[in-house]
């Protein structure tokens, strides 16, 4: 990677981070969800960067995916909740995540995903196998006596393409694939107290473009414009619901759905219902080991 790139790169990552934590610092009993997503979203555009997606936070059981809408109402009390984050700087992408126990009574929940994160970044560097990495994962959280999410994995980080080659598995799936020098990834163990299987559940809030298509409505012709301007990354309702109003936008999205311009990404919940905790950091694989990229 070229010096200018791995600059941007590096910028990315660092947003990311401090958006992390200033998301960590305003989750509080009595903030609400949406008010703290929007002050996060203000704060990347305020340190230069660009969204590689909207700023999720997923309580309790959902695992990932869950975005606020316009008309949110959820108020932080004693939920688990994770915050996912990711920035772009001209295409480069930094993604990380970390769960906040306000409740204070899942501790061993969160460490055991945090364990997880750190144990396999110990061993990145080239010629790492990726079931090995996924096998550090997982043992970080079983012996916490929980279990990892195994439909869920990390994956490489390309210009305005939050999830490329390689994926990196949330358990020993036997992947041989060696790591190479200059791979750029995220690693993003979730570690579940029950089934450790997530679904897709409903109703999505967050969505991609995925083809263009010509469409005749002029809603739709309008909205589908906007959403091009989200260079082929994730977007959130709550974004085009703030300037066209709620039912042009449903109108529009559900139109561009049925006839495979866009897709959902629905929230993803533990199958039993257990409660799910997430680390995530981005990383560049470097000569001897890795440089990770949003040092939380
Ligand atoms: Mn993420
Ligand atoms: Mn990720």
């Amino acid at each position: 990677m070229e010096e200018e790139e791995l600059e941007k790169l590096r910028k990315a990552g660092k947003i990311a981070a401090e958006a992390l934590k200033y998301a960590k610092s305003l989750i509080k009993p009595g903030a609400s969800l949406l008010d703290v997503t929007k002050k996060v979203e203000e704060k990347i555009v305020q340190m230069g960067g660009g969204f590689a997606f909207p700023a999720q936070f997923s309580c309790n059981d959902i695992a990932a995916h869950y975005c606020a809408e316009a008309d949110d109402d959820i108020i932080f009390d004693k939920q688990l909740v994770s915050v996912d984050i990711g920035v772009e700087v001209d295409g480069f992408i930094g993604d990380n995540a970390m769960t906040v126990d306000l409740s204070g009574e899942n501790s061993e929940l969160v460490q055991a995903s945090r364990d997880a994160l750190e144990n396999a970044l110990k061993l990145i560097k080239p010629g790492a196998k990726l079931g090995e990495i996924g096998k550090a994962i997982q043992d970080a959280i079983t012996s916490r006596g929980f279990a990892p999410v195994r439909n869920l994995s990390g994956h490489g980080l390309g210009e305005y393409k939050i999830h490329t080659k390689p994926t990196i598995p949330n358990y020993d799936n036997g992947d041989e694939t060696e790591l190479k020098e200059g791979d750029v990834i995220a690693i993003e163990p979730f570690a579940s107290a029950g089934a450790g299987v997530v679904y897709e559940s409903s109703p999505a809030s967050v969505f991609e473009l995925i083809e263009k298509k010509p469409v005749r409505n002029m809603f739709t012709r309008k909205i589908l414009k906007e959403i091009e301007g989200y260079k082929d990354l994730p977007f959130c309702r709550r974004w085009l619901v703030d300037k066209f109003g709620e039912a042009k936008v449903n109108f529009a999205l559900r139109e561009l759905k049925n006839i495979g311009v866009i897709r959902e990404y629905p929230p993803l919940v533990d199958q039993s219902h257990g409660l799910v905790s997430q680390a995530e950091k981005s990383l560049i694989v470097t000569e001897d080991g890795c440089e990770v990229l949003t040092d939380y």
